[in-house]
């Protein structure tokens, strides 16, 4: 009999649980008429601030923007530097470039995959202006050590926390330790808007007045123009429809979290397959559960043939892509990104996963590799 096929995402299940919440929140927009910026869009800033233990949150079009005017904002521009992580989703490094600046890549811990901070002073020059902690696969970097090093060299810290709402480092929810943090609501991502959408929160307020002139050309009163801005707002349908879901979001967080210990229950024997090490301090929120091995391909082979559909996050690290031919770097340069690069694989990890497709999934890994070596 063949298996159930289990896709590596499935956002029906959270749909469910939200019950008539998204149609009220459409109906709601629809009676007001209103649809760009507004209160629906500032009681959602209000709620998402809130939630990070932040003081002010701007929504913006989606998570690269989130990140690329929150540079900005920061005085970031050309004849900058910003350390980025080496591996990490393109994104991250195309705010940095979007701005004029230079993204200068450092290698993670090749265990938690994350920002390695004893390695950001090799990086370090007269040009270097900001570190981006990427809180990568939903788990937090670690934000004292990186803060720490950002004080004592005077750099801007920014968090990209595309892929961790909700997860805290120390207990301090990730998005809250930098000057300015980006969010994406990407369909896909832990809290997911119905379509693109994005924000910041700071504590500064100085900041957060910088986004709402930049994300709305450049004007905090309508047709008075401060600077020159863009067209990059949440939209306010987006914002009702993120305000219904966001109560939803710890819950969600503890069913990944569920299914991430069952993985690493079912897993933990197999020498040859590397899971993510989780730092003490660390409340991850499981946006992805990696794993890592030499025949990650025939891996995802093997899963695919037994019905079970899973992903690379990322084939191919920013500092390879065509992209970035003209900073010169080549194979080599990163070996640890190009490593995790070669061997990462993506597990199916949602809410609404059940128990028994984890078991599913994780048998098949196991009887793989029974059968490989
Ligand atoms: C998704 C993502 C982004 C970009 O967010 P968008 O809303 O898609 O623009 C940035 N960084 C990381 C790490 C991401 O995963």
């Amino acid at each position: 009999m063949p298996e159930a096929h289990i896709p590596y995402l499935d956002l029906r299940y959270m749909q469910r649980d939200l019950g008539d919440s998204m149609h009220e929140a459409l109906d709601a927009v629809w009676q007001d008429s209103w649809f760009v910026m507004g209160d629906r869009l500032e009681a959602f800033e209000q709620a998402y601030a809130h939630y990070t233990g932040t003081a002010y949150c701007r929504g913006v079009a989606n998570g690269l923007d989130a990140l690329s005017l929150g540079l900005r904002a920061m005085g970031v521009g050309p004849g900058d530097e910003v350390l980025v992580p080496s591996n990490t989703y393109i994104a991250s490094w195309l705010a940095v470039t979007h701005c004029g600046a230079r993204p200068v890549p450092v290698e993670p811990d090749p265990d938690t995959g994350n920002l390695d901070a004893t390695r950001l002073s090799d990086s370090l020059t007269a040009h270097t202006k900001a570190v981006m902690a990427v809180h990568l696969h939903g788990a937090p970097c670690d934000m004292e050590a990186i803060t720490s090093f950002a004080r004592q060299h005077h750099l801007g810290v920014i968090e990209d926390n595309a892929q961790a709402q909700g997860a805290a480092w120390d207990g301090r929810k990730t998005g809250s330790w930098s000057d300015i943090a980006g969010h994406s609501f990407y369909p896909g991502k832990n809290l997911g808007a119905l379509g693109d959408a994005g924000a910041i929160t700071t504590d500064n307020p100085a900041l957060a007045e910088k986004i709402s002139r930049l994300r709305n050309y450049g004007s905090n009163r309508k047709y008075i123009h401060e600077e020159i801005g863009w067209n990059s707002r949440l939209d306010t349908l987006q914002a009702a429809f993120l305000s219904a879901k966001l109560p939803m979001l710890d819950r969600w967080n503890a069913q990944r979290q569920l299914i991430a210990e069952a993985y690493t229950g079912y897993l933990k024997e197999l020498p040859m397959l590397s899971m993510l090490k989780i730092p003490a301090d660390a409340s991850p929120v499981w946006h992805i559960f990696p794993v890592r091995c030499e025949r990650r391909d025939q891996l995802q082979q093997y899963l695919l043939r037994h019905g079970i559909q899973t992903l690379i996050h990322y084939p191919i690290p920013p500092h390879l892509q065509g992209a970035y031919k003209h900073l010169g770097w080549r194979r080599g340069d990163f070996p640890i990104a190009e490593k995790w690069a070669g061997q990462e694989l993506s597990l199916p990890i949602y809410p609404g996963l059940m128990p028994g497709q984890v078991e599913q999934i994780a048998q098949s890994v196991i009887r793989f590799f029974d059968q490989a070596y």
